[in-house]
């Protein structure tokens, strides 16, 4: 896995975008990128980047929408990208929650100082709410809530709820669920991890709700919902 600094560019420009794509590649970043709105906070869910660039002009949900609801969850740095001068939207901008902004057209090396100015800034890790469904888990508080229901979680039940809330609808092998929670020196033949996750299922069914965490037997575990789960064996 990579740790170089992960950013996300949002940009409707195919010209702009390949153009931040290779100039922030080409400086050691790790970068993904997103053409529209939607596809940006479908992404943001799944890439959990440490940076987000992002154009305000975007087709459909524009980029100060964006901004609002990803800071209905997240901190993470944001610098706005705007075409305009207007002051009007420079301040629009900082109002839905972005921390800085860039006016195009720019020079790559303004773009590159005020990134490298944005991630000092950053804590290392920020507080981050992981969503799948109706179910939340609070980097912060370490606490996990599911519709009207919140739940205290144990240290490994915190950390596994963790993995799969970090890769929902992947299916985790047993010895990746080992080698993340309880590390290499586990004894893997215990049961350790089913007894886990039924502690998590108690937790996060509260109130009759539906199943999260599917067994795949043989295998290991998926966090999805029921209805996509269709070739799941309980
Ligand atoms: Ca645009």
């Amino acid at each position: 896995m990579s740790t170089d600094p992960k950013i996300m560019v949002v940009e409707d420009e195919e010209r702009i975008r390949s153009f931040l794509l290779k100039g922030l590649s080409y400086d050691g970043y790790d970068v993904q990128v997103a053409e529209d709105g939607k596809s940006a906070l479908h992404l943001f869910e799944e890439y959990r980047p440490d940076l987000i660039l992002l154009d305000v002009m975007l087709p459909g949900m524009d980029g100060l929408d964006v901004c609002r609801r990803i800071r209905e969850t997240s901190n993470i740095p944001i610098l706005m990208l705007t075409a305009k001068e207007a002051i009007e939207d420079r301040v629009a901008g900082l109002d839905a929650g972005a921390d800085d902004y860039l006016i195009k057209p720019f020079a790559l090396n303004e773009l590159q100082a005020r990134i490298r100015a944005l991630l000092r800034r950053a804590p290392t890790t920020p507080p981050q709410i992981f969503k799948f469904g109706n179910l939340e888990l609070d980097t912060g508080t370490r606490r996990g809530r599911r519709g009207d229901f919140t739940f205290d979680l144990t240290i490994k039940e915190y950390e596994l709820l963790e993995l799969f809330m970090r890769n929902p609808r992947n299916v985790l092998k047993r010895d990746q669920i080992y080698d993340k929670v309880w590390g290499y020196d586990f004894g893997r033949d215990s049961n350790i991890i089913e007894v886990y996750v039924r502690y998590l299922r108690q937790k996060t069914e509260q109130g009759d709700m539906s199943r999260l965490i599917h067994t795949i037997r043989g295998v290991g575990y998926v966090m999805r919902e029921e209805e996509d789960a269709a070739e799941i064996i309980e």
